[in-house]
């Protein structure tokens, strides 16, 4: 079996994996921002940020020159900063990894993850190597700058196993990092036998760290946390809940509406304890809460199934069940994974 947990020693404390990285969107005023979370629930210390949108934000610069980013957030867990290479376009200029570097330090986050030009599904396969090669020199250049004790996590790509796994090799020998984080999976999101491919391939190459980007959600992460992946990212949460979708436990995300007739939720998180239905219906914040409450219950039965060697197995068999697609991402996850051992 590949899923595990461990705690990882970071400069803002100790981080108990698997777990959930929520997104925060630090300067943005907008209805989708990520609710207070860190202190109705003690264990999700941690927190995701992009370096390179905070640090071109004009609203916030001056509180940034000022302040680490944990005092700009009212936050004193473990930050993970992003380096924010999925928002590059061909027409932009490229910060060097280093000046990303710099960004992450002056930020005082906990986790950097190199600067990565991800490599995108319609292009060109010479465009596609040229940009997965810069990663990992931007990658081994972050290596060589980093002097501080925050934790360094190389950012991979790659559209196939061979691809990632050499990657991984080639850094491993040729860097030092703490981690590795996978990234630009988003666009093969519903692809998961291409998804499990590569992440497998990724946990094969290396017994540090595994940090996946951008892939998580309610059943996604059961499915990462399976695979032994460390530590994910989510917003998912936050957008399901503009949208009024409430994550129901032990099933999938409903729209409210579709459950009108009953009076009590099927919950019981603090937010769904002391708030009516409809209270929690009329609330985009109280979804969002009570979604990012559902995700956190289900890292924490996960860590317990692990640490009390419970068969996971026979949870997901049945927690996979109710819904076709997904359980056939699980069957596949599966057997792959038997196939490893
Ligand atoms: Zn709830």
């Amino acid at each position: 079996m590949l899923h595990r947990t461990r705690e990882l020693q970071t400069p803002s404390g100790k981080l108990n994996t698997p777990t959930l990285f929520p997104v925060r969107n630090v300067g943005k005023r907008s209805s989708d921002n990520t609710p207070e979370y860190h202190k109705a629930i003690p264990d999700l210390n941690t927190a995701m940020i992009n370096s390179h949108s905070i640090y071109t934000n004009e609203s916030i610069k001056s509180d940034i020159e000022s302040k680490t980013i944990h005092q700009v957030m009212d936050f004193e867990g473990v930050v993970f900063a992003d380096s924010g290479g999925f928002d590059f376009r061909d027409k932009d200029e490229l910060p060097d990894p280093e000046k990303i570097l710099e960004t992450q330090q002056k930020l005082n986050a906990d986790i950097y993850a190199t600067l990565d030009l991800p490599p995108l599904p319609d292009m060109r396969s010479s465009k596609k190597r040229r940009r997965i090669n810069k990663s990992i020199k931007f990658a081994e250049r972050a290596s060589e700058a980093k002097e501080d004790d925050a934790l360094l996590y190389a950012t991979i790509h790659g559209h196939d196993a061979r691809t990632i796994r050499n990657s991984i090799q080639y850094l491993e020998k040729n860097g030092e990092f703490d981690g590795f984080a996978l990234g630009g999976l988003v666009p093969f999101r519903s692809n998961y036998s291409k998804v499990i491919d590569l992440v497998l391939a990724a946990r094969q190459s290396t017994d540090k760290p595994l940090h996946v980007f951008g892939l998580g959600g309610l059943l996604y992460q059961l499915l990462l946390m399976y695979m032994g992946v460390d530590s994910f990212d989510s917003s998912a949460f936050i957008r399901c809940g503009s949208h009024r979708r409430y994550f129901v436990p032990g099933f999938g995300d409903h729209t409210m509406s579709e459950f009108d007739s009953i009076e009590h939720l099927p919950c019981s998180c603090p937010v769904c304890s002391e708030h009516t239905f409809s209270e929690v219906k009329a609330s985009r914040d109280l979804i969002t809460k009570h979604n990012l409450w559902a995700m956190v219950l289900e890292v924490r039965k996960f860590r317990w199934m692990v640490e009390a060697g419970e068969d996971v197995e026979n949870y997901l068999d049945l927690r996979f069940e109710g819904n076709e697609v997904t359980k056939r991402a699980y069957q596949t996850a599966k057997q792959k994974i038997r196939r490893l051992n």
